[in-house]
């Protein structure tokens, strides 16, 4: 059972919210919170994607840029 606590508009202030029954088959990945003071139901969009990262891909080794004979 995994509850946090949020704000909710409805009580104005901190309230704990929980996970509810889910019937969409979302399972734990349910984004959907009841305040359990009012029991107010709230999505919550704050999914972490996995932003693609694309690894910079630099040559390891940079060429000198500039280099005078001594
Ligand atoms: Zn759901
Ligand atoms: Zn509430």
């Amino acid at each position: 059972m995994s509850d946090r606590e949020l704000h909710c508009d409805n009580c104005e202030g901190v309230q704990t919210f929980e996970v509810p029954p889910c019937v969409d088959g979302h399972g734990a990945d349910c984004p959907e919170l009841v305040c359990t003071g009012c029991g107010t139901a709230v999505l919550i969009a704050t999914f972490a994607f996995p932003a693609p990262r694309l690894a910079d891909r630099r040559p390891a080794r940079r060429p000198a840029p500039h280099r005078r004979a001594a």
